[in-house]
């Protein structure tokens, strides 16, 4: 199983600091952004030890084959200001730049937000930019992710990923990044995973899904908020986020946890990965109803 989590990416160490934060995860895999999410700032290339990080994933059997870069979230394709998406242009082609450089593959894009604007002028104006890119880069795999359908929102439901991929020149480079939490908020029901894979098939194609973001949800099915919570103690439960990881018709995908740090208290500064704990839970297929007291006694009083 390709399991893992998003980690982080920080000076001095960088990219090598992503692989040695998800070895202590017991990851065999990762997610991480190439600088901070909601912002452009981005450590040059050369400072991030590339080199060293590709060589210890080789040395601990992590394959670079299935690193998973995240753009950030202020790219908006499908904005129809032309200005500002012609911006969010620049700065996904600089995010593919980043994610070639650094050995991957994969990026996976928010689709975007129609801003109140037609929203089929605005999935046509995130194909239109898409081939653009890919047209430069085409090396790259763009996987776009299934949102929760906040605001305006793009790319709330398969028939818009669908409709967004079906005007791709190269379908080699395009696919797709289902998260489990926002599925659920857009109205998709997990606990029927084998309706909600068949409509998928049928209208995208499962060869077009890569990657999957495992997360529980703080939210019932169609609430449209997008809140992930810790593997088990959401509103989709254990038992349906491990009956979609094991599907025999996905199980060999790859599956990136991106649920919440947990803290003692809701006022404390300090907060703990949850991820070392929620990968041995997918792995053992066992819930863990102490999932929160063992994070926190695992962290608090070591050096970990
Ligand atoms: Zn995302």
């Amino acid at each position: 199983m390709k399991i893992g989590c998003h980690v982080g990416m920080v000076g001095p160490e960088y990219y090598l600091g992503s692989v040695k934060e998800a070895i202590s995860y017991g990851a065999n895999t990762f997610m991480l952004y190439t600088g901070a999410p909601q912002n452009s700032f981005r450590t040059p290339l050369e400072n991030l030890n590339i080199y060293e990080a590709l060589d210890m994933m080789k040395k601990n059997n992590i394959d670079i084959n299935n690193i998973v870069v995240h753009a950030p979230y202020l790219i908006n394709l499908g904005n129809l200001d032309q200005e500002k998406s012609k911006n969010s242009y620049n700065m996904l082609l600089s995010e593919i730049n980043r994610t070639l450089k650094m050995g991957c593959r994969y990026l996976v894009l928010h689709p975007g937000a129609s801003m109140g604007y037609d929203r089929e002028e605005s999935l046509n104006q995130v194909a239109y930019y898409l081939n653009a890119a890919i047209e430069k880069y085409p090396g790259i795999i763009i996987l776009i992710e299934t949102m929760a359908g906040k605001g305006s929102e793009l790319g709330i439901n398969f028939n818009e990923i669908n409709y967004i991929i079906q005007q791709i020149k190269h379908k080699e480079c395009i696919g797709v990044c289902l998260d489990t939490c926002h599925i659920n908020d857009a109205g998709y029901d997990l606990n029927k995973i084998d309706d909600v894979l068949n409509e998928f098939d049928n209208i995208i194609g499962l060869n077009y899904l890569y990657v999957c973001h495992i997360n529980d949800s703080k939210n019932e099915k169609g609430a449209h908020k997008d809140r992930h919570e810790n593997i088990g103690l959401g509103k989709i439960g254990f038992d349906n986020l491990i009956n979609f990881i094991y599907n025999p018709r996905i199980s060999d995908r790859i599956f990136i946890l991106e649920t919440p740090y947990v803290k003692e208290n809701e006022k404390d500064k300090i907060s703990y990965p949850p991820y070392k704990f929620e990968i041995e839970m997918i792995l053992s297929k066992n819930n863990n109803l102490n999932l929160k007291e063992d994070i926190i006694n695992y962290y608090k009083n070591d050096t970990h």
